[in-house]
């Protein structure tokens, strides 16, 4: 959406094809993270988005057995906005549609479910998709998978990915929240259990994590057992787990980690979790996407404006965002091997000594609030607006940071 968004902004014409009827999907996540809120500003969003509901997190923390770690302080950001936003993503979405539509060259075809690309002696020209009012075909000079982790069109493309795997699954629910409660989203670990709880104003976002094939022995315990589970990691849940009264408002979420190989092939490029399914740790996927897809278009809409966009474009693209998701993905699969994993097999799991230095010396909490709320090549706006007559430019601001990451991709690549 993002993309559709800044390619019509620029002029091009976009066709985004969604599958289902509306946005509203519970499992995506909700952290719109400072980089994002970045970008929305550089767009002249950021006033009227920051008008919907939502939430402020300005530090992460963690509950682990009897120790509280403050892990993350987002209030020494360069960035306009020092804290994540909690929005629905499906408000996410609807804002961006929105927005979009004021453009004349964007177009969205909601129930629209791609099953299959076009190709045309090895050249993607397209893609075939299944509506209630029957077959369409869409062809276009560059078709973006931006499908997700399950990406039919990667799949269909034929496009090899690499697995990195992930020992969890999250069990996903939501259950009331009481002023009494405090406020912060936080991380909670207790006697082997380990649960993540979203602050959505009125009720908890749960995330509950579980060993990956877990899920029907949990169903086959019971779901007194499970309540008390929940109980056993969050006490203070104890006199509403009997809001879940059956299994059918827990949803499983399945957890991988893959990254395509080449996110590219003549008239297609991935981007997304369509070229590199991220895991929830950190919370960082929506924003990576976000990412993607500003560089996407930073880097092709005035060649498609032009309709001079080459194979050596989409490698361009591929070469921006390798590094910062490669390094994304690494730091990932390290916690959820030296974390997550033992979490999960140690009830006796302890806060290890190093961490509890990020609680006495306050200024260890800006690295992972960068690596959180920033990450590691923050994307910036520099696509034309065709509405305002306003030209593409290039960045007016260089961070620091970002000529260190070119200068380690140099090396790395
Ligand atoms: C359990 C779990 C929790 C997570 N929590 C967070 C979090 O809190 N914060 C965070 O930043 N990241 C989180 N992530 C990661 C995050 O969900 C993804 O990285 C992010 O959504 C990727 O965005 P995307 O646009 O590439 O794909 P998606 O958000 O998956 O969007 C893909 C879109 O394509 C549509 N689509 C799919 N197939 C088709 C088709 N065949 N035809 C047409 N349309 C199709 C889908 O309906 C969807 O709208 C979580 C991941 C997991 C597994």
């Amino acid at each position: 959406m993002m993309l559709g968004f800044l390619l019509a902004r620029a002029g091009v014409e976009v066709v985004v094809l969604e599958k289902h009827a509306d946005f509203l999907r519970d499992f995506r996540g909700d952290t719109v993270h400072p980089s994002t809120l970045e970008v929305m500003h550089e767009l002249g969003l950021l006033e009227e988005f920051l008008k919907l509901p939502h939430q402020e997190v300005r530090r992460l923390g963690g509950q682990i057995g009897e120790d509280f770690l403050q892990l993350a302080d987002f209030s020494h950001l360069p960035t306009v906005c020092k804290f994540i936003a909690l929005v629905p993503q499906w408000d996410f979405l609807d804002f961006l549609a929105d927005k979009a539509r004021r453009y004349p060259t964007f177009n969205l075809i909601m129930q629209a479910e791609v099953v299959d690309v076009i190709d045309d002696g090895g050249r993607i020209i397209g893609v075939a998709a299944k509506t209630p009012d029957g077959d369409l075909e869409v062809h276009a000079d560059l078709t973006i998978g931006a499908d997700g982790r399950g990406s039919i069109v990667r799949d269909r493309a034929g496009l090899e990915a690499q697995n990195f795997g992930a020992p969890m699954d999250v069990m996903w629910f939501r259950l009331s929240r009481k002023a009494s409660d405090g406020e912060q989203t936080l991380g909670r670990i207790c006697a082997g259990k380990m649960m993540v709880m979203l602050n959505r104003g009125d009720y908890w976002q749960c995330g509950y994590l579980i060993r990956k094939g877990e899920f029907e022995n949990i169903k086959a315990r019971g779901l007194e057992q499970f309540h008390r589970d929940v109980v056993s990691v969050a006490p203070f849940l104890k006199d509403r787990t009997n809001e879940l009264a059956d299994w059918e408002p827990i949803k499983l979420l399945t957890v991988r980690i893959d990254r395509l190989r080449n996110w590219y092939r003549p008239g297609l490029l991935c981007i997304g979790d369509a070229a590199h399914a991220m895991s929830p740790i950190g919370g960082v996927g929506i924003n990576l996407a976000i990412q993607d897809a500003v560089a996407t278009a930073n880097i092709l809409a005035e060649r498609l404006y032009r309709n001079t966009a080459s194979l050596a474009d989409l490698e361009h693209v591929q070469l921006r965002r390798d590094f910062p998701t490669r390094m994304t993905q690494a730091l990932q699969v390290f916690l959820q091997n030296n974390v997550i994993s033992r979490v999960l097999d140690n009830p006796e799991f302890r806060l290890p000594w190093p961490m509890k230095l990020f609680n006495r010396w306050p200024f260890l909490r800006r690295i992972p609030a960068r690596l959180v709320g920033v990450g590691f090549r923050a994307e910036h706006v520099r696509t034309a607006n065709m509405l305002e007559r306003k030209r593409a430019r290039p960045p007016d601001k260089v961070y620091f940071s970002d000529v260190v990451i070119d200068i380690l991709f140099l090396f790395f690549r």
